[in-house]
């Protein structure tokens, strides 16, 4: 099958994982496979998805080499602490990927384990097949992601508001270390427990980590960094994480945990999908101040690690913690200059920027396609078209782009090169859901992750993904994915 597994989790100490296998599953039956993502991991396309290969997807067979366990982590939800931990997915093991790099096999939906707490271990197939759908495309559009393998259907039922077809997931990250693991270590851990977790999680993520000099406080300098990065390109694109709970925030900077994600359509920072999001905590525009605050709580977990003197430790992690702000906006104004066609600074293009987002949120205007207007020069299709003080925005950005000592040629590539043609609208990932779920059609879901995996292609093809909606009185809600 191409297997190349390690498991290196398991060498950590004991208390941060339960050994266990995944629950076997009475029919399962491939439903979905990502082969550019098996070819990239070494994998045998063909074997995998005969009936071995998709045994294992499926729990019922352990690889060779594989040592499942399912890990303990913490966490802040909705900004309550609680334990929680792997209440529903196994970890495999690592496979070293023929470029040398490692990384996590984990089957979501797999069974119950220590931590399932009133849970059923299972998963079912809709919120499975939309974690495939929206972490490819957030591959597709450059974005850090967790990556989605297989989905395999169990051949049972599962006990939702209705009974739902079971549904396995088999989710590849660089790892599935969270805020949450270290949250779980310093709360229930010995500080060498710790110790052990950082010392791995640095030679695992950040190699590149001066051991001998102050190497924790260089780890959160270096997670910090990450997700100024990760949170600045969830906002250039408008997705809405929903559930930017501290167990779903990696210490990598990969986006993980696409439960009620979605898109924003019409520009508002208050956007908010998920039905139990009721404060609009995780909406839009408040992403970046929970990115601090989930670091705020990763600091908190190294500060034992930072200075024998707490006070001294809590300053050292105020410092860093207060760079976040500086550093996110420093990436989302790049990327939004790059949106705009701007290769140079210049220090009214904050205002710029803030003027046309104030604009399209006065116009309910939609986020994506009205970057796309101007990149492709059809502004008078969009609803901003005709108004005074659209006009004169319009007029201003255009001046300060052919201000640049660049072809015009130039700053529309990079325009297309930064805004893309195509996210997964929610109507689109609905009706590729149901075509698939009501009706055994893969059809739609397959044609759909085609048009994603590259959305900066601007292809021919893409064009009606862009359509909206027809517009509805009931505004669109996302769950928790279960
Ligand atoms: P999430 O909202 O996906 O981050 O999940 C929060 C916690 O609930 C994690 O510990 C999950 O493993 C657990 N969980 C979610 N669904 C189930 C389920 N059906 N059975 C057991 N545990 C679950
Ligand atoms: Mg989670």
């Amino acid at each position: 099958m191409g297997w190349n597994l390690d498991n290196s989790y398991a060498r950590l100490p004991k208390s941060f994982y339960t050994i266990q296998n995944p629950t076997p599953v009475r029919a399962p039956e491939l439903i979905i496979f990502n082969n550019d993502l098996a070819k990239g991991m070494g994998l045998d396309l063909d074997v995998l998805q005969g009936a071995e290969g998709v045994a294992v997807f499926a729990g019922n067979e352990i690889p060779d080499g594989a040592s499942p366990l399912a890990q303990a982590y913490a966490g802040h939800q909705f900004g309550h602490f609680t334990m929680l931990g792997d209440g529903r997915a196994i970890l495999l093991g690592e496979q070293f990927t023929p470029s040398g790099e490692r990384v996590d096999i984990q089957l979501k939906g797999s069974g119950r384990t220590q931590y399932s707490r009133g849970g059923d271990g299972r998963a079912t197939l809709g919120p499975m097949l939309r974690e495939y759908i929206i972490s490819e495309a957030m591959h597709g559009l450059n974005i850090p992601t967790t990556r989605s393998l297989a989905v395999v259907t169990t051949g049972e039922a599962v006990m939702r508001e209705t009974q739902l077809p079971g549904a396995i997931l088999t989710r590849v990250a660089v790892s599935h270390i969270r805020v949450g693991t270290f949250q779980y270590a310093a709360h229930f851990g010995s500080v060498d427990d710790l110790k052990a977790l950082a010392d791995y999680t640095i030679e695992r993520h950040y190699p590149d980590i001066d051991k001998n000099n102050d190497r924790y406080l260089a780890l959160l300098q270096a997670v910090i960094k990450q997700q100024a990065d990760l949170i600045s390109k969830w906002m250039l694109v408008g997705f809405i994480h929903g559930v930017m709970n501290t167990d779903n925030m990696t210490i990598s900077g990969e986006t993980i945990d696409y439960g009620p994600c979605a898109f924003m359509d019409v520009y508002n920072p208050e956007t908010v999908f998920s039905s139990i999001d009721r404060q609009g905590r995780y909406a839009y525009g408040n992403q970046p101040y929970i990115g601090a605050w989930n670091l705020a709580r990763f600091a908190e977990t190294l500060l034992p690690l930072l200075h024998d003197d707490e006070k001294e430790a809590i300053k050292i992690a105020e410092t860093e913690i207060a760079t976040f702000p500086k550093q996110f906006r420093h990436n989302w104004l790049a990327g939004m200059r790059a949106k705009l066609g701007l290769f140079d600074e210049n220090p009214q293009d904050e205002a710029l920027i803030e003027g046309f987002l104030s604009l399209m949120q006065k116009y309910k205007a939609d986020y994506t396609n009205t970057f796309l207007a101007l990149t492709f020069n059809d502004i008078e299709k969009t609803c901003l078209y005709g108004h005074e003080d659209f006009m004169k925005w319009y007029e201003e950005w255009e001046t300060r782009v052919n201000q640049q000592d660049k072809p015009k040629s130039d700053f529309q590539q990079l325009m297309r090169d930064s805004n893309p043609a195509i996210i997964p609208r929610n109507h689109r990932v609905e009706e590729a859901l149901e075509a698939a779920v009501e009706k055994g059609d893969f059809s739609v879901m397959k044609k759909l992750l085609k048009v994603l995996s590259d959305p900066y292609a601007h292809t021919s093809e893409q064009v009606e993904y862009a359509t909206l909606p027809t517009p509805s009185n009931q505004p669109y809600r996302t769950f928790c994915g279960t």
